[in-house]
Order: C-alpha cells, then structure tokens, then sequence
C-alpha cells in the first residue's frame, strides 16, 4: 500500500500500549481466543455500535431492535440445525498434538475446501494433499484423519444433577433469538412486511484454532439485522441491503479501496445467494469483515417444525399467506474494530520525528477533547480543569497534566483524539485557549466562552 504500511503487530502494539485490547486474564498468562477491552477500547466499540444501532434502527422506520438472551431453549440450535452441522474439520499433529483445522492447512497449499463439505468429503480432500501439508508447530507432515467437530460451547445451566442431559448452549449467534421472537415482535409492534429486528449481542463458538488477534475469537460481539420479507420481494431487498450496509461502512470512515464484494460460491442448500463485504486486514490480508445473505425461508420454518408453533404471515393486500423469507446482514464488532484501527492508523514524519496518529472519524474517537494545562502550575490546573468542567457533559473529554505538552499530543495523537485544548499562562488574562486539530496540527486561539458553541459546530453528527 502506497500510503500506509502498517502491520498487524503495529496495531496490536497501539492497542495494547494506550488501553484499547489487553489479552485476556493477562496476569495468569492470557486465555485463548479470548480479549478484554480497555477504557479506550471500550469507547471506541461503543461508538461503532452506536453509529450501527443509528443506522439500523434510528435512522430505519421500518426496523426495530431487540435483546434477547445469551441462553435460550435447547431444542432452538437442534431446529436451527447448528447441533447436528455448526462444526469445523479438526485434525491433529500426530507428533505435537496440535489441533489444526484442516481446511486452513489445505488452503495453506492452495487447495480450498468447501465449508458444506461432510466429513467423509474433506477428510478424502485432505488425505489426497497429506503429504505436502507440514504442521505450523513443529514442522512434521504426520496427521489423524478428519473428524467434524461441533462449535457450539455448552454449559451447565439448570443442571444440578451432574448426570448428562440435553446440553445448554451459550448462544452461537444472535440471529437465533430474532427468528424465535419474529412472532412476538410482530404481534406486538404491528409491524407489516417488509420489516427487520437488529440486535447487538455476545456470542460463543469453540473455535479450533483462534488466532488473528481479535478477528477469530471464541467469544465475540455481533451486530445482526434479519430482514422479514414476502417471497417475491426478498431477492430485491437484499439487494437494496447489500447497497446500504456497503455505504454505512463507508461513512465510518473505512477506505473504499480496502472493501470488496466477495460472493460465496457454493451456498448452503436453503440460501438464495450470498455475499460478504470483505477488508483488506494488515498482515492477514482479504478476510470477512460482514456477511449479507438471502436465507429463503428456511429459518422460521425450521423454528415453525420444531416448534409446533404459527410462524406464518398473513399479507392483507394479497389475500396469501405464507412463511417470510429472510436476508440478513451480520457484523462482528471485533472485526469492525481491527478494520476501523488499522484505516485509522497512521505514521508521518513531522519536523523529522515519527509521529504515530489514529486518524479516526472525529464522532468515532474515544476521546473527542483532551483539555491540557500548560504545565502543573495551580492557576493552570485550576483554568484548565473549569474548562474541562464546562465541556465533559457534552463530549467525552480527557483531561491530563501528567507530562510534557509535546508527550501529551502524542498520546492523544495515538487515542485518535481529535482536539486538545491547551490552558496556557496567557489564558488567565485573555480568557482564550489554544485548539489544535490532531490531522492538520493547526492551531487557533479560542475564547473559552464560544467553546461549547466551537465544539457543537465541530461534532454536527
Ligand atoms: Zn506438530
């Protein structure tokens, strides 16, 4: 890339250094597939999943939100069909015991499996391509066979017995929770087709082998909207979808040029057509970042068999009634996340010293203003904290004196803050304060009075 060549260890060392991403349980040496989010990491994620909650339900007439929980009815993921076919194909190091997946060992040679393939088919796949696969631990080609194995993690809730019995799962996505509640949300908000339910929520999968940071993690935050449409009309609304999703990354700020369609080339026997909205990655490359799918109307009418339940609509306009049929769109907000950093992050060279800044849309930023004396002399701390006192209910504001002036623009440069504020020895007397923008570094004088007049202007949503 011309401009910016950043790494995934560059983004992963900012992260860490100024509080967004600690690995998790990190004094006891970490957890697998696992991430906490620190004090800047956790208003960053807010503000993407504000701006998505804005644009699918805000900003949409026509979709409603919903919360449903982490746990739900065992008999949901065997309609789903994710207890009999929500797995991965696992080999194991016969020499290490290192626990690979074997289509990512396959796609290490170029060969690429098919996700719907069954275990008999990959695991003939696999063995045809043995010998040229080394295992990434220790070097040796020497493999079990394939075996499928499931991703739902269960737990167990309700069971004080200890013996075995139907296994509670935490769920695998949020969609589930939607199409159970479909008939509630409807009846109860007269909502009539084509409507959607969003929802923002954990999820769990026993990820085989969880790696590329925060993009594969066991537990995860997703951003879901299931769109209910009749059956004639949900191939034009997918694509009205696809259309809007692409544009809603864009206004994050994300670079055209490090999004792609991908279409999937083989679907999963009830889909229409699918497609994932993929970002070019540092270091890792073209991943996905949001899947679009027309589903048919498998969803609810699993749930309507397994459940005994009336799922069907019924269209007063056309007189039928029928089963609606789905598109959805899914995000990860840990994906959202590294994509966000990585198109923020920039190195420059400024008057000969690197300079490292998150060039982050100003409303995204975890800090907007960060309001800085001078130096710790008491008039300045006493000036600087009134003026931090003035703006910190209307905008999310730091205020630091810990360092020297040019250290603490750095740091904030870093954060991704968009303005500091700095309370100098001529502010006592002239009631004005410096403002400098973090891309342009430009300065201006402001009166302190027209402040919160300045910023409202600064962050029209
Ligand atoms: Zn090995």
């Amino acid at each position: 890339m011309p401009d910016n060549n950043r790494t995934i260890d560059d983004i992963v060392s900012l992260a860490k250094r100024r509080g967004f991403v600690f690995p998790s349980s990190e004094i006891y040496g970490g957890f697998a597939g696992v991430y906490d989010y620190g004090p800047y990491g956790t208003e960053l994620a807010h503000n993407l999943k504000s701006a998505w909650w804005r644009q699918m339900v805000g900003e949409r007439s026509d979709i409603v939100g919903l919360n449903s929980a982490i746990f739900m009815n065992p008999k949901v993921w065997q309609s789903s069909g994710h207890t009999a076919g929500f797995s991965d194909p696992l080999v194991e190091c016969k020499r290490c015991h290192a626990r690979e997946r074997a289509d990512h060992l396959l796609e290490s040679i170029s060969v690429f499996a098919d996700e719907k393939m069954s275990e008999e088919e990959i695991g003939r796949l696999f063995e045809s391509h043995k010998k040229d696969i080394v295992c990434g631990t220790c070097g040796e080609s020497d493999f079990t066979g394939v075996k499928l194995f499931n991703l739902l993690v269960s737990s167990n809730l309700g069971n004080f017995t200890g013996e075995k019995k139907d296994d509670v799962y935490l769920r695998g996505e949020t969609a589930q929770g939607i199409y159970v509640n479909f008939k509630n949300v409807s009846d109860t908000m007269h909502m009539k087709l084509p409507f959607g339910i969003a929802q923002i929520g954990k999820a769990f999968r026993n990820e085989i082998t969880p790696r590329q940071y925060i993009l594969r993690t066991r537990e995860f935050e997703q951003m879901e909207m299931q769109y209910f449409t009749s059956p004639e009309t949900d191939m034009d609304e997918f694509e009205k979808l696809k259309e809007y999703r692409f544009n809603a990354l864009l206004s994050l700020g994300l670079k055209k040029e490090n999004l792609r369609w991908k279409k999937h080339d083989n679907l999963v026997f009830y889909a229409k057509e699918a497609f994932d909205i993929e970002y070019n990655y540092p270091s890792f490359g073209w991943k996905e970042l949001e899947g679009i799918h027309a589903r048919g109307d498998y969803d609810l009418s699993v749930h309507q068999n397994g459940s005994g339940a009336d799922l069907s609509y019924f269209d007063e306009e056309s007189g039928k009634r029928f089963i609606p049929h789905v598109v959805e769109s899914s995000i990860g907000v840990g994906r959202l996340f590294l994509a966000i950093l990585s198109d923020a992050y920039v190195e420059e060279e400024v008057r000969g010293e690197k300079r490292i800044v998150l060039k982050l849309d100003k409303r995204l930023a975890p800090v907007r203003i960060a309001i800085l004396p001078l130096s710790k002399k008491e008039e300045l701390i006493r000036g600087a904290m009134g003026v931090y006192k003035k703006l910190k209910s209307a905008h999310m504001c730091a205020y630091d004196d810990t360092q020297s002036i040019g250290k603490r623009y750095r740091r904030q440069d870093e954060i991704g803050t968009p303005y500091c504020i700095t309370y100098d020895f001529d502010s006592i007397n002239d009631f004005a304060v410096t403002v400098r923008e973090r891309d342009s570094m430009a300065q201006e004088r402001v009166k302190i009075d027209e402040l919160e007049e300045y910023f409202r202007e600064k962050f029209v949503p």
